[in-house]
């Protein structure tokens, strides 16, 4: 505390990321990366841009990201007006709370989900109301009929791992039509259906996406939205008054060199889903409920085992998952799905840690 903080940090709660453990080889289940690595592509990229010469960091990147804006638009199969680029899907929400989400009704979101949501809106200043999931922990479309001043949802979402199906979210369009509807597609690509589809038909939908998860690049940080041209307008005004450059030049030849390659893509994405399905069989075995996942982790609880004591077990045996100690959720863990021999590991731990009912 100090008296020279601005009245908002005060009233701060920042968002607290997972653990980046210190130890040499960790099991780190705990962040949602990819198991694997990004397209060998990328570092070709990243090398010849930088062409063994110091020099090229001298000048500035292209503030538009056009090369990047257009392999988007190309891979997404829309016009490089509908696409907006940012630092990480991160900074993309933090520009559409300033920019879309500011009104007098307040923001409409789920009680469970990535919890970035409720920290903007504190940032930003923006009201917002939580809506219950089920007791399934799915999320009822038609519970968002009532006023808002915008939506925003992740599909699939976070940390429950559960899908909205593409009907169900077009019932939602249909029923706010007057109100921002964003849906953060963090994790799409392992199993649900994009509302990019969707865009043509309702100006009042933006989809996010990044290349974190699907395309293994969590490290180099980019993000993008696609949704109308005045959306997207909207968010250009609030990026060219923030910062200029928000996209390095590694960041863009890195990131287009990753949505060219289609076939890393989905060979990686699609071992993931498999070994995904391994572990939801695994965790069965040793009793734990887990809820059904179109993600790139799984969200389980054990009827008899409290989830802090396993996650803080797992962490000294260097296995490390999410627990969060939040309403609703404090007896579930949140495992990223790694390679099989990861999580192989995880289940031989939790076999020596869980009472298994014979
Ligand atoms: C990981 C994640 C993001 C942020 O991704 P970055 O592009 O790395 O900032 C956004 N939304 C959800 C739901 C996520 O899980």
């Amino acid at each position: 505390m100090s008296r020279f903080w601005s009245d908002i940090v005060h009233r701060l709660s920042p968002y607290t990321p997972g653990e980046q453990p210190a130890v040499a080889h960790p099991v780190k289940l705990n962040t949602n990366e990819n198991p694997y690595g990004p397209s060998p592509r990328v570092l070709a990229a990243l090398s010849a841009e930088l062409g063994g010469q110091a020099d090229t960091l001298r000048r500035y990147p292209d503030p538009t990201s056009r090369a990047l804006h257009e392999a988007i638009a190309q891979r997404m199969g829309v016009h490089t007006e509908q696409v907006f680029v940012g630092n990480g899907s991160d900074e993309v929400l933090a520009h559409i709370f300033q920019g879309l989400l500011r009104h007098a009704e307040p923001i409409l979101f789920p009680d469970v989900t990535y919890s970035f949501y409720p920290t903007y809106a504190r940032l930003f200043e923006v009201q917002f109301t939580t809506i219950a999931l089920e007791s399934d922990f799915s999320i009822d479309v038609d519970a968002y009929r009532r006023p808002n001043g915008g939506i925003l949802i992740a599909n699939p979402n976070a940390p429950t791992g559960r899908a909205l199906t593409l009907a169900q979210i077009e019932r939602l369009l249909v029923a706010n039509p007057d109100s921002v509807v964003v849906i953060d597609e963090a994790y799409v690509d392992f199993g649900a259906e994009s509302a990019i589809a969707l865009i043509d038909r309702f100006p009042q939908l933006l989809v996010v996406q990044t290349l974190s998860k699907s395309r293994s690049l969590a490290g180099l940080r980019v993000g993008f939205a696609i949704g109308h041209r005045d959306l997207i307008e909207a968010l250009t005004r609030v990026k060219d008054s923030f910062n200029s450059y928000p996209i390095d030049r590694l960041a863009q030849v890195g990131a287009v060199a990753a949505l060219d390659d289609v076939e890393w893509f989905d060979k990686t994405r699609h071992a993931v889903i498999a070994t995904r399905e391994t572990l939801t069989a695994d965790l069965q075995a040793l009793g734990f409920e887990v809820l059904p996942s179109a993600a790139n982790f799984v969200f389980a609880r054990h009827p008899d085992e409290d989830a802090a004591a396993l996650a803080q077990a797992l962490r000294e045996r260097e296995i490390f998952v999410r627990h969060f100690r939040l309403p609703r959720i404090e007896q579930f863990l949140r495992i990223s799905v790694g390679t099989d021999a990861e999580c192989k590991a995880l289940i031989d731990a939790l076999k020596t840690l869980v009472k298994v009912a014979s």
